[in-house]
């Protein structure tokens, strides 16, 4: 991958080391972002964490690794709600030492995020509590809606969050169809090798390949990929096969521009 990274005629913008699991569970994780910042294949790495494999040593090694961000995602605002939405025993004051402890050692080093989703508040106390613990430990902290990341998906049951009052954070697009830029701006490299148009296509319905059969330049410019950003920019939504289930927001607002990038993508 590292190979097929350098061979891109300009550097690869960001590298995100995760998808669908919990990336500390790696026990080389600390390697391979060593091993990227030291072959100099990307502006920045990134990795994102539920925060439960933090601590003062754990810390240390991720600033002196390169990473340039980590998201840490909240699922609880207390030990007794860790307990009951996740099902695990957490305390929720050792995380916030540790968090604390990582803000600290990381300042001119690495960006911190924290991010806790609108389930997770079971209250306007707990909205409260998040932002008077996070905003001067974090250098971005914010509440999300809770969506449906894995469309169709039906392997466990899926917290419905219509009845969560407190949704003044609500970043939804209200438009039905707009544009998804994810397959124009992203490749999500899966652990078996698949190499798919977006993170949230977990039955791989927008594979467009492998790593184990492709480099990554061929398979960026490939007539696979070019076919489904063209499907992206000239179709609404409704009308495109998985993403019309999907109920994720673009990364941008690519809709006023939507005819300009697929005149582009025609003529590529
Ligand atoms: S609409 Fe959803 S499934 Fe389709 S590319 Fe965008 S994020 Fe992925």
């Amino acid at each position: 991958m590292v190979d097929g990274m350098e061979a891109f005629p300009e550097k690869v913008r960001v590298v995100d080391l995760w998808a669908w699991g919990e990336p500390f569970l790696n026990k080389n994780l600390i390697e391979m972002i060593k091993y990227l910042r030291q072959v100099n294949v990307c502006d920045e790495i990134r990795a994102c964490t539920n925060g439960s494999f933090l601590n003062p040593e754990m810390n240390r090694k991720l600033v002196d690794s390169g990473l340039t961000m980590l998201r840490v995602s909240l699922d609880a605002m207390n030990d007794k709600d860790y307990k009951d939405i996740c099902g695990v025993e957490v305390s929720f004051d050792s995380m916030v030492e540790n968090i604390r402890d990582l803000y600290e050692c990381s300042r001119g080093k690495m960006m911190l995020s924290i991010k806790s989703v609108d389930t997770a508040m079971r209250n306007e106390g707990d909205v409260e509590k998040f932002y008077d613990i996070f905003s001067d430990i974090s250098d971005y902290c914010f509440i999300e809606d809770i969506i449906d990341a894995f469309p169709g998906y039906d392997g466990f049951e899926k917290p419905d969050n219509k009845d969560v009052k407190f949704r003044k954070w609500n970043s939804y697009h209200d438009r039905a169809n707009y544009v998804c830029a994810k397959p124009l701006v992203q490749m999500a490299v899966h652990s078996n090798g698949e190499v798919s148009a977006c993170c949230n296509d977990w039955s791989f319905q927008l594979s467009y390949g492998s790593i184990k059969e492709k480099t990554l330049p061929e398979l960026w410019n490939s007539k696979e990929l070019r076919k489904i950003q063209l499907m992206q920019v000239e179709k609404p939504r409704s009308e495109i096969p998985y993403c019309k289930i999907c109920p994720c927001e673009s990364d941008d607002d690519i809709d006023d521009v939507a005819n300009i990038i697929a005149d582009r993508l025609r003529d590529n």
